[in-house]
């Protein structure tokens, strides 16, 4: 049994705060500030570039990727990391689509986050070769899938609603179609339990600052089905992906495996980061997790619906449906957020009028949901979100 009054203990939370954005940028593990200031102080400036051999820093995007994994699924020698998702969408595309080079067809949906659909376009010009985009309803992904897809781009957990795709029957789908499947876990990752192996997966994504606490830009991770390791080609073909880095051969050979999936110099202080966070992950089993996510989203919905009828619930009702995330609809749902922001309680808005609130087994408590919501009540019923400085709109939502 996981016992998460020990796991909020591992996080370094500010006094007073309710933290309902896990799902946008982690908290501050407390492990990763003295791994920072070791890595930082031993390593790198004691070591100096002895550290790539000393303290194995070639070797950390693998072990922090095999850690990953772990969580999701994947087999051994399947996951590395490096780079940023937005890259990392790109980096699978790109090795998925020469693998059906008859067709056309890209499928995604418009619950997906625009990056990753932002990224398929650019690679569609740059390939030149008449690839078409299609973005389907959520609902209507399985019926878009044809015999003309190369490849179905997906985000498994929808950023603004949390709504849930089912990951083996889309996959299934996708391979009945014969088409290439590609998983973002950006919102999936250290939320929900995901089994890359079990639904049969081509390619999966997703970023490390969110649900796996790694920090702000923390490097996203890439799995590549073992099957398909060694005949993939890289479109990022850098040195770090090569066979023979060190050889600095004038021609460019795929590393065997996972780690042509490399690309450069690896983010050591970043992943050192990633590296500390992901320790909490073994004392944490991940179907506990999962039922603790479902009690503490289930609260906030009854409590929301009961103190704020004004509030619509943008979310699946159903638990099994969507990840560890709970969003409303409210026309001042920007203003409304800051207020609550500005008393503790962090959430973020995303356009046009939703309210969106993370919940991280972790860290977050039943309690602190009950006194979100109360918080919450005061600032709808009162209506306190009509201040004037509320009305600002910020850079970050
Ligand atoms: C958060 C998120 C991203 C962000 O990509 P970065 O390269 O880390 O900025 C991309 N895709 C999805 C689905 C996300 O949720």
């Amino acid at each position: 049994m996981t016992d998460f009054s020990k796991t909020r203990e591992f996080f370094d939370l500010p006094k007073g705060v309710i933290y309902l954005d896990g799902n946008s940028l982690g908290p501050l593990p407390r492990n990763a500030v003295d791994r920072m200031r070791h890595v930082m102080e031993r390593e790198w400036g004691a070591q100096l570039i002895r550290a790539w051999n000393q303290s194995d820093w070639i070797t950390l995007p693998a072990r922090v990727g095999a850690r990953i994994g772990r969580l999701i699924g994947a087999p051994k020698d399947s996951v590395t990391t490096g780079d940023t998702l937005t890259i990392k969408v790109y980096q699978a595309l790109a090795a998925a689509l020469p693998l059906r080079p008859d067709r056309r067809k890209i499928v995604s949906d418009n619950g997906n986050f625009p990056t990753d659909l932002y990224m398929a376009e650019g690679l569609i010009r740059t390939l030149g070769r008449d690839h078409e985009l299609v973005i389907a309803e959520p609902e209507a992904v399985a019926d878009a899938i044809d015999e003309e897809t190369a490849a179905v781009l997906l985000t498994h957990v929808d950023y603004r609603t949390g709504q849930m795709h089912d990951m083996e029957a889309v996959t299934r789908r996708a391979h009945a179609a014969g088409a290439l499947m590609i998983w973002d876990l950006a919102h999936s990752a250290g939320a929900v339990p995901v089994d890359l192996s079990g639904c049969g997966a081509d390619f999966a994504v997703g970023c490390t600052y969110k649900y796996l606490n790694g920090g702000p830009g923390g490097p996203a991770f890439i799995y590549v089905k073992p099957t398909l390791q060694e005949t993939v080609e890289p479109a990022l073909s850098g040195w770090m992906g090569h066979a023979k880095p060190f050889a600095f051969d004038l021609e460019y050979r795929a590393a065997q495996g996972i780690e042509r999936m490399r690309v450069g110099t690896p983010p050591i202080l970043q992943l050192s980061a990633l590296d500390a966070a992901l320790d909490i992950w073994d004392e944490v089993e991940i179907d506990d997790l999962r039922r603790r996510s479902v009690e503490l989203c289930e609260r906030f919905i009854a409590g929301v619906e009961a103190a704020c009828p004004q509030l619509e619930l943008a979310s699946p009702r159903n638990a099994a449906e969507r990840g560890s995330q709970i969003s409303f609809r409210f026309s001042k749902g920007y203003a409304a957020m800051q207020a609550l922001i500005d008393r503790g309680v962090i959430g973020d808005f995303r356009v046009p009028d939703i309210m969106r609130f993370g919940f991280a087994p972790l860290y977050v408590t039943p309690e602190d949901v009950d006194k979100a919501i109360g918080i919450l009540d005061m600032v709808i019923n009162q209506r306190v979100y009509q201040e004037a400085r509320y009305q600002t709109r910020l850079a970050v939502t």
